[in-house]
């Protein structure tokens, strides 16, 4: 198992023993045995477990968010405000989950005929650091409320997030088996998957990842939710307001220290504001100050992982020699991973920055004199997760709604996920749907009832 190291500083917090495979065989029964017994539970009682793990959540939010802070150097205030999201999600669930899964009355054959929602069984659920709280939550209060439960793999880098999220389901009193976490490195998760007790599994990562754990889910015939990575367009039109525009344009990139999947990371300006526009965002990251992220100035703290750093100046470096600019920022030498809020423009279609995902605080921007141009080379990515548009004018909304292929469009305001909506993507980004109704349908079988 990689050690739990604060990118802050480099230092190593812990070195954690991976579960051996007696451990992961007697999860995988608790799951069994525990998925009975929950399966059968009343609603209310579900609620309540998660009513209960709100609670918790919000009892101890200052305290799990350093721990997050601690070990993937997001800054503190947003780490607070992950840990508030959970709690929010688990009191969403609580409150709509029975009404998302009643019996749904159709009309039919037979004199009653409607769909029985059911829980599926265990889930697999194998998770990324980057919202090491949030990401895992979003699976854990709609799956639980369903009558499933969960096992979760959590990132290698984030082990001491991953307990302390047992931790807190225990102390909500959840059963034996209803949620565990497995410490276990990413070679386990096949033969696991394979285990007949497990029924499905969903991943939030990268392609990489979801590619392979779909192929071996695809082969048991089990279902999947991937969330994977994305580049997700933010359209600058000349009708926008541009002070917003500028100000949330830096929030939606730089958020999470530029480490965030529905990050704006393509900034598509028209060309009759693309001086104005880029010049006061270049002033707006000039003026951040990049440094400890438990400290309440900090605007940017460090990335991850030294890998994070690596990745992102060989994306950048590899740019730059098919013709991009770097106008403003790069990495920062030290022990830390930090890395100065960056610009890239003049980026060309053989640039690596063109295509891929850039998952640091560097913003891409490419100039578009209409909307047709916009909308082409929004849509010309492999990924389609969300995206911002900045207009004022009716018909430009309209266009951009009906014509860019995303899972969200998102109108003068930037993309962020909410558990009253749902949330995923299209294209390589993904498929199926996290939160809201769609969230809970995702691991249910939706049963058949006719009654002569
Ligand atoms: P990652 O390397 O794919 O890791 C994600 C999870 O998958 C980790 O638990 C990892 O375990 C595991 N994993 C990696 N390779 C695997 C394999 N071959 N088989 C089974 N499990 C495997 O992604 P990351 O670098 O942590 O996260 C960044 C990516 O996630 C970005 O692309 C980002 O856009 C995406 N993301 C998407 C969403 C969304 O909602 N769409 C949200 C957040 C992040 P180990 O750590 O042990 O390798």
């Amino acid at each position: 198992m990689p050690k739990s190291i604060n990118p802050a500083n480099g230092d190593v917090i812990e070195d954690y023993a991976e579960h051996s495979d007696a451990d992961v065989e007697r999860a995988l029964e608790n799951a069994e045995l525990a998925y009975r017994d929950w399966r059968r539970t009343p609603f209310s009682r579900r609620a309540a477990l998660l009513n209960r793990t709100a609670d918790i959540l919000e009892k101890r939010k200052d305290e799990l968010a350093r721990i997050a802070t601690l070990e993937m150097g997001k800054r503190l205030k947003e780490a607070v405000a992950e840990v508030e999201k959970c709690a929010l999600g688990c009191r969403y669930y609580a409150e709509h989950g029975e009404a998302m899964i009643a019996n749904d009355e159709r009309p039919g054959p037979a004199s009653q005929n409607y769909v029985a929602y059911l829980p599926i069984g265990p889930v697999l659920a194998v998770m990324p650091w980057n919202f090491p709280y949030w990401q895992c939550f979003r699976f854990i209060a709609p799956s639980l409320m369903a009558g499933n439960v969960g096992l979760l793999k959590h990132a290698s880098n984030v082990s001491q997030c991953a307990l302390e999220i047992e931790k807190v389901m225990l102390e909500a009193d959840a059963p034996q088996g209803v949620f565990q976490t497995l410490l276990i490195s990413s070679k386990k998760v096949e033969p696991i998957l394979r285990d007949r007790r497990i029924r499905a599994a969903t991943l939030t990562g990268s392609e990489g990842a979801g590619s392979a754990v779909a192929s071996t889910a695809g082969s048991e015939i089990k279902t999947t939710v991937l969330e994977l990575g994305g580049s997700d367009p933010f359209i600058v039109m000349p009708s926008a307001d541009l002070d917003k525009a500028v100000d949330v344009g830096v929030t939606a990139r730089m958020q999470n220290n530029g480490q965030s999947c529905i990050a704006a990371k393509r900034f598509i300006v028209h060309a009759d504001v693309y001086d104005d526009y880029t010049a006061r965002y270049r002033e707006k990251l000039e003026a951040m100050t990049v440094g400890d992220p438990m400290d309440e100035a900090t605007d940017i703290g460090p990335l991850a992982m030294r890998s994070g750093v690596e990745d992102l100046t060989d994306q950048i470096d590899r740019s730059v020699k098919t013709g991009a600019t770097l106008t403003t920022g790069g990495a920062i030498e030290g022990k830390g991973c930090y890395f100065k809020p960056s610009m890239l423009e003049n980026v060309g279609e053989e640039a690596p920055a063109y295509r891929d995902e850039l998952f640091g605080p560097c913003a891409i921007f490419f100039k578009v004199t209409s909307i047709d141009a916009a909308i082409d080379l929004a849509n010309d990515s492999d990924f389609g997760l969300g995206g911002s548009v900045w207009t004022n004018e009716a018909g430009e909304i309209e266009r951009f709604v009906r014509d860019l292929d995303q899972g969200s469009t998102n109108v003068n305001r930037m993309t962020a996920s909410d558990p009253r909506l749902p949330f995923g993507g299209v294209k390589r980004s993904g498929y199926g749907r996290e939160l809201s109704k769609e969230g809970i349908h995702a691991f249910m079988n939706a049963k058949t009832v006719t009654i002569a």
